[in-house]
């Protein structure tokens, strides 16, 4: 079966004075229409440059060192940059934390909107406004004619980020990467965005991946995780049986860190330590030394992801045994 997006041993590397290092370390996954793939870890895990990687907008040094990324079937991560430009915010399009980072200050949303219509498909300027006014209402913006005409500044966050999602629609996208989309926000807005993506999905029926730090969020929009730590995969399967049955001890700790997350009674705990930089992986396991279940094997040598819960799940620990059936979250 061909799925939507498949990502298969990719590796990414940063080219620098002093060697490469690897910013992504062999990970794979795949994604069909319809459906939510969340990416989490904490920062430098290198979910945004997977990101990156895939609509091939990794800036120098970082280039993909290998592996291969199949989009509707096609190997995109080898294409030509003309080739890649048609694909990129047409096919795939990219939605990030701060929507100013799409949005262009001293532009009217109408223009913007209308140039992004001219700039992919061959319409009138009548044309590109009226689906640029359909965009809008797909959002859920009230009063969008009268958007039309403004400009960024004058709309709060949420309202950009929605006007930025519109925009991404514009050229029907078959999959949106949404990198941090609400982080930014507040609370009671952060849920109204991701019911309005969840929506998407299905009416427009495409494929999200959602990049975050936010477990919790992760846990209510995606039916499936990859967690991700230093450059790699360390735990990946159904969102609903990760969340309640986590196998790797980093995702343990990923849930007891989240007071929505833990199970009642647990204490809430913070993961000691801080992720490694890329230039300082640790030997073994990277996860080692920041290990409550870490033994001398861990130190020596690196776990694969193997399958686990009959294969619902895949985690990469040496110290499976301990993790199966106990509940680690009250360690
Ligand atoms: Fe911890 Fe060892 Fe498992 Fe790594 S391999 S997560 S150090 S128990």
């Amino acid at each position: 079966m061909t799925h939507l997006l498949e990502v298969e041993n990719l590796e990414v590397r940063f080219a620098l004075r002093f060697g490469d290092l690897t910013a992504i370390d062999d990970i794979s996954f795949h994604l069909d229409k319809k459906e939510k793939l969340g990416i989490v870890g904490e920062s430098g895990a290198g979910k945004s440059v997977t990101g990156f990687a895939i609509i091939n907008l990794l800036s120098k040094p970082g280039y993909i060192a290998g592996g291969r990324i199949r989009f509707e079937g096609r190997e995109i991560s080898r294409l030509s940059a003309e080739a890649l430009r048609q694909i990129r915010g047409n096919r795939i399009s990219m939605i990030f934390q701060d929507p100013m980072m799409t949005l262009n200050p001293v532009l009217t949303i109408g223009t913007q909107m209308v140039e992004t219509v001219l700039a992919h498909r061959r319409v009138g300027k009548a044309e590109a406004r009226a689906l640029a006014l359909e965009k809008l209402r797909k959002v859920y913006i009230p009063s969008p004619e009268k958007r039309l005409d403004q400009y960024p500044h004058e709309m709060s966050g949420g309202m950009r980020q929605r006007i930025v999602i519109a925009i991404a629609l514009l050229t029907d996208p078959a999959l949106i990467i949404a990198d941090e989309p609400t982080t930014a926000l507040d609370v009671t807005i952060q849920a109204g965005i991701m019911e309005l993506l969840t929506e998407l999905c299905e009416t427009e029926e495409m494929g999200l991946i959602l990049i975050t730090h936010d477990l919790a969020v992760v846990s209510q929009v995606t039916e499936r995780i990859a967690v991700m730590y230093a450059g790699r995969i360390i735990e990946t399967g159904y969102t609903a049986d990760i969340v309640a049955h986590p196998r790797h001890p980093y995702t343990i700790g990923l849930i007891n860190s989240l007071p929505g997350l833990r199970q009642a009674g647990s204490r809430l705990e913070q993961i000691p330590g801080m992720m490694p930089n890329l230039t300082a992986i640790p030997a073994g396991c990277a996860f080692h030394p920041r290990c409550f279940l870490a033994t001398p094997e861990c130190r020596a040598a690196r776990p694969e992801l193997v399958a686990v819960n009959g294969g619902r799940q895949w985690a990469a620990c040496h110290r499976l045994e301990l993790t199966a059936g106990r509940n680690l979250l009250h360690h």
